[in-house]
């Protein structure tokens, strides 16, 4: 099958700060990502994982370099483009669930989607789908507050794939659960790229999970280095 990357990352470099106080976070990154795959990324605390996947998201603009999502080079798009890109292809997760405390589980799926211009029958149905996919059907009414931390881990999962992204992109996604839930919610997670043909790029200091992934990759001296075993 002759597959494209999902997402290409172009001698992307990002530097905060000018002068002798610069720092280079990243400086030359290189990477491709094809639809359905699942890439680990493990590096230490300050090596620019949150940079990396911010500008990977289009929620930083590199200094230079270029970023491509399915193809599209994204550099010279307006924010308001830049914007709409980000709200149909990517997905985030994120270490803290960051669901609307508010709401219902099911709901906080909804919002997404009817900001994105389906109905409200519409966006319950997938939400329902979606929610019994990840296991956690019955718990569909619950309020975060209502739900352990491996349940809204896996809503905010759902969340992130309401609206059918393209790229999933998440930042210590299981990091804040034991080890058991943690394996249970990533099987979950990894389920879903494999069916769904998600890129996906996951931050984590979990060994064992990194090792489940296709590849893993680190970073160093801005550069992203592939370190799979
Ligand atoms: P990680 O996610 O791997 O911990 P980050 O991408 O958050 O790393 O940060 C990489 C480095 O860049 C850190 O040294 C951090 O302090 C610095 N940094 C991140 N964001 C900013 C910013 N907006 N301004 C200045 N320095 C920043």
């Amino acid at each position: 099958m002759n597959k494209k990357p999902a997402l290409i990352l172009k001698n992307v470099v990002r530097t905060y700060g000018e002068g002798p106080q610069a720092l280079h976070v990243l400086n030359g990154a290189d990477l491709e990502i094809m639809p359905g795959e699942m890439v680990a990324m493990i590096a230490p605390s300050g090596a620019g994982k949150s940079t990396l996947l911010h500008s990977a998201g289009l929620l930083e603009r590199p200094d230079s370099g270029e970023i491509y999502i399915r193809d599209k080079a994204t550099r010279d798009l307006s924010d308001d483009e830049r914007t709409k890109m980000r709200r149909h292809t990517i997905g985030f997760v994120y270490q803290f669930h960051h669901l609307l405390p508010e709401f219902s589980a099911e709901e906080n799926l909804m919002i997404p989607q009817m900001i994105n211009g389906l109905t409200r029958a519409e966006a319950k149905e997938r939400s329902r789908e979606l929610l019994d996919y990840m296991k956690i059907g019955e718990r569909a009414d619950h309020r975060p507050s209502e739900l352990s931390g491996g349940e809204q881990q896996r809503v905010a999962i759902a969340r992130a794939v309401a609206n059918s992204p393209r790229i999933l992109l998440a930042d210590e996604p299981t990091g804040n659960l034991d080890p058991e839930t943690a394996s249970h919610v990533f099987a979950t997670l990894e389920s879903l790229v494999r069916n769904t043909g998600l890129a996906a790029l996951i931050a984590t200091h979990n060994h064992v999970l990194a090792r489940q992934m296709d590849r893993c990759i680190t970073l160093e001296a801005g550069k992203i280095i592939d370190i799979t075993e």
